[in-house]
């Protein structure tokens, strides 16, 4: 997708105004480039109706670049459909009811675990109950999952009914002085009408307070198909949607919010406990669009960097000193699977790098980049701006590569450090505060 919009935009590049036909051009590519991404048809094609209504309404400002104005429209436009947002889980009551329904392997299990330890956070205490009696090994799942977060967890053993073991919660969680009972129920591989029977009883039994969905980040014209059904069998609340830190660009939560209306609460970023976030719109809007999305990137990297380095980092940051050996630190830091490509494909202008280390050998990569890092002086690695012809080749000659992988390499550096100098300004660590509110 990112490829599609960004060459999208490319052909408006150079145009003096966003007149109808070229705009139309663009949004083709923009349509082309949604579909691509496995976003549902129908939904691309509303979203397309709505996207050029807009674009045709308004006047041309003089100030924009085409192609600015374009992205503008088409990224509000993402935004008001994936808004608006409402993270809050409503537990006023004596007990809430929570009930977790969505397809097998979704991550229901996980995601209440997570909700589980976010109301513990809020300083309520949380019953899991262990309705999925579906498959033998979902309740013991559950109960790893409820001890990892210090929460209780209702199963009854040799249960057949669902729908008891539910009411039976309820009533413990009354009895005992807990909060919360998130219902933790079965999921199959596709829809079928007994899963919809058996939650749509359970959702008349039990009367859950809110009912959401989860639905797999990674499914993609499926998750269409599977939304329509739960919310049309149910009165959903709420949308959780997991394992969007893979690559998946986020093209089923359009889909997702576009047929059922309702709002996306949380999303999964990790398979642990502590991989849950409440959702942003603009920051999934530039990431379906492929600006970037560099608060994601600044959650990453505070995750799963050390922390002690990144410190040293920023400081040296906030002298505005950011050299190659700074460069070297960080490439270190995150020569690990994955991580790498992860971040790269977030950063702005970095996606060409990122498909460079992109299957192939990471390690190799890592040690090439490195390797011409090291092939420098210290001076040269001070300051590249020294790095003349002969310095080229010289290094070049060093580390094994042609002149113009040098070249490549402190064209990133460069297009590195501005973007690490331009948000200096405010530190990372604002950066992040300015994140976790
Ligand atoms: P359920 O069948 O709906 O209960 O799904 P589970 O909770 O058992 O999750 C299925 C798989 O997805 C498990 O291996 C989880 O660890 C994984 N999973 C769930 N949520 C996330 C997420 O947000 N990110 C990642 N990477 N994995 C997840
Ligand atoms: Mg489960």
């Amino acid at each position: 997708l990112q490829d599609g919009l960004r060459s999208a935009f490319k052909t408006l590049r150079g145009q003096g105004r966003l007149t109808e036909s070229n705009m139309r051009e663009g949004l083709k590519l923009v349509e082309n480039a949604l579909l691509e991404a496995d976003v549902s048809y129908i939904v691309v094609k509303d979203f397309m109706k709505d996207v050029s209504d807009k674009a045709v309404g308004q006047d041309v400002l003089k100030a924009l670049k085409p192609e600015q104005q374009l992205v503008g429209i088409v990224n509000q436009a993402l935004i008001d459909l994936l808004g608006p947002v409402d993270p809050t889980l409503k537990l006023e009551k004596d007990v809430t009811v929570l009930m977790m329904c969505g397809l097998q392997g979704a991550g229901k299990t996980t995601t209440c675990g997570k909700l589980a330890r976010l109301i513990g956070t809020e300083g309520k205490k949380a019953l899991l109950c262990a309705a999925d009696l579906q498959r033998p090994a979902a309740v013991q799942q559950l109960h790893v999952v409820g001890e990892s977060v210090g929460a209780k967890v209702y199963s009854e053993e040799g249960a057949t009914d669902p729908i008891a073991v539910c009411q039976n919660a309820v009533k413990f969680a009354r009895e005992n002085g807990l909060d919360v009972v998130i219902l933790d129920t079965a999921g199959r591989l596709a829809i079928d009408e007994e899963l919809m029977q058996q939650l749509k009883t359970i959702d008349l039994k039990v009367q859950p307070d809110q009912v959401f969905l989860v639905v797999d980040g990674m499914t993609g014209q499926d998750a269409v198909n599977s939304a329509k059904a739960f919310n049309e069998a149910l009165e959903l609340d709420g949308v959780m949607m997991t394992k969007l830190d893979g690559d998946a660009r986020g093209g089923a939560l359009l889909s997702v919010k576009h047929v059922t209306g309702v709002p996306i609460k949380f999303i999964g970023v990790s398979e642990h406990m502590d991989g849950l976030e409440p959702f942003h719109p603009d920051r999934m809007a530039s990431r379906i669009l492929g600006m970037g999305d560099m608060v994601s990137m600044f959650e990453i990297a505070q995750r799963e960097f050390d922390q002690e380095q990144v410190q040293k980092t920023q400081e040296r940051l906030q002298k505005g000193q950011f050299t190659l050996d700074d460069f070297r630190k960080q490439l270190d830091q995150i020569a690990r699977p994955g991580l790498m490509t992860k971040m790269l494909g977030l950063m702005p202008g970095m996606g060409e790098m990122s498909k460079m280390l992109q299957g192939g050998d990471h390690e190799k990569e890592m040690k090439r980049l490195g390797g011409m890092i090291d092939s420098m002086t210290a001076a040269e690695r001070n300051d590249p701006k020294v790095i003349d012809n002969s310095r080229r080749q010289r290094i070049a000659k060093g580390a094994g590569v042609s002149p113009q992988e040098v070249n490549e390499l402190i064209k990133q550096f460069d297009s590195m450090a501005s973007l690490m100098k331009g948000m200096a300004g405010g530190g990372m660590s604002s950066a992040m505060d300015m994140m976790r509110k």
